[in-house]
């Protein structure tokens, strides 16, 4: 009975495709793994938050460990509903200057429930193409119909406006705010354009990769462009830059009453656990804070770019901080993200599926605590390795 699965595992072996969990030990900003320290280059840890040891210590100093709940044992909805959340819901909800916030257990699961809760026959939800794997699960159990526009492109996505708005009662654009591949954004501003012109237009905005790390108070790319109270939907998760574990969405009032009434993860999930909740509404406490550190990623990033554009000779995609270096084939990929480990530079190759064919990569993420003189190290390794 088992064979299928084992023939589809040396199938992903010999297309070098198989994936396993990695053997890996943290310390700080650096990685271990085969008994080697190297400079972890594929965080998500953009400010540095989780791997300063001192703000936990402060974090457990000002916690009554001996008291505070590991576990909610229950979804909010019946005996889980711990009022760490509702503090943290209402904290949010005044930062972002929105009616309402809602907590959820993870990105993942605020995009696989909040699009099924409201898409309807009715609904038609407009992605770009590269949007998560979450995302994209959402949309597919929502039943919803949906049409998918070339990324970034919005001609292209106007075209489908065109031809769809007046057949559905409702339209959810949806993308992200910084992608995860190419480290490139949406323009929002671009996006709203469309909720004027057409009456019917929702907007569903994934700020993963950017809460945080963009906004004079590190609200996430609407905070920096000015738009956070005009987007519908606005998603963020804290496992990244926030350090924590946990999703969010701004939103009005009635879309929290709505969700809390139809969204099956957040109903039939035991929810986070109240101690991280905590840990999340201290650093959200802080966040407007790390402004030094926003500062600091946004000069090593700009560096990096730059030196990657130079020697690839090839566009560069990225304005942040996660930055492509693109190899083209797999071989080339692996055998480069090696030589870099190798130098004591964690960076990992990305290859198809995760990214389109021909675009096998080295996928760097830069964090705040990186020094100036580690990133003139891997600029000189990689400048090395291009000659
Ligand atoms: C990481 C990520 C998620 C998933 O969030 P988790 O909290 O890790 O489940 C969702 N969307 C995007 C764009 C992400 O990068």
């Amino acid at each position: 009975m088992l064979n299928f699965y084992a023939e589809q595992v040396q199938q992903l072996k010999a297309q070098g495709q198989y994936r396993t969990l990695p053997d890996i030990c943290h310390e700080g900003k650096y990685i271990w793994r085969d008994g080697r320290k190297m400079l972890n280059f594929s965080s998500n840890d953009y400010l540095g938050l989780a791997s300063d040891n001192s703000l936990k210590q402060q974090f457990f100093a000002q916690t009554d460990v001996g008291e505070v709940a590991l576990t909610s044992s229950s979804s909010r909805l019946l005996t889980g509903n711990f009022p760490v959340y509702a503090e943290l819901e209402t904290l949010m909800a005044n930062q972002f200057q929105r009616e309402a916030c809602l907590l959820f257990n993870s990105g993942y699961h605020a995009n696989i429930g909040i699009l099924p809760a409201l898409a309807d026959k009715q609904t038609l939800i407009v992605a770009d193409k590269l949007v998560h794997a979450s995302l994209i699960d959402g949309i597919r159990l929502s039943g919803a119909d949906y049409q998918r526009y070339r990324h970034n492109d919005y001609a292209h996505l106007q075209q489908l406006l065109e031809k769809y708005a007046a057949r559905y009662q409702r339209i959810i654009i949806v993308t992200e705010s910084v992608f995860s591949m190419d480290g490139d954004t949406a323009d929002l501003p671009h996006l709203l354009q469309f909720k004027r012109q057409y009456r019917n237009i929702l907007l569903y905005v994934d700020e993963a990769h950017a809460v945080g790390v963009f906004g004079q108070n590190g609200l996430g790319l609407a905070e920096k462009c000015g738009c956070i109270g005009q987007i519908d939907f606005l998603v963020g998760t804290f496992g990244k830059a926030l350090a924590s574990m946990g999703a969010y969405l701004l939103c009005d009032q009635v879309i929290k009453d709505y969700l809390i009434n139809k969204m099956r993860p957040l109903i039939f999930s035991t929810a986070l656990s109240p101690l991280i909740v905590q840990w999340s509404g201290f650093v959200m406490r802080r966040l407007a804070q790390y402004q030094p550190q926003r500062a600091r990623l946004a000069a090593l990033s700009a560096q990096l770019r730059t030196a990657v554009q130079d020697f690839t000779q090839a566009p560069m995609p990225s304005s942040t901080h996660i930055v492509p270096y693109i190899l083209g084939d797999n071989a080339a990929a692996v055998a480069s993200a090696e030589r870099l480990q190798k130098c004591g530079f964690y960076c990992l190759p990305i290859r198809p599926p995760t990214v389109p064919n021909g675009t096998s990569r080295i996928r760097f993420s830069l964090t705040a605590d990186i020094s100036q003189a580690e990133l003139d190290q891997l600029l000189t390794m990689l400048t090395a390795e291009k000659k």
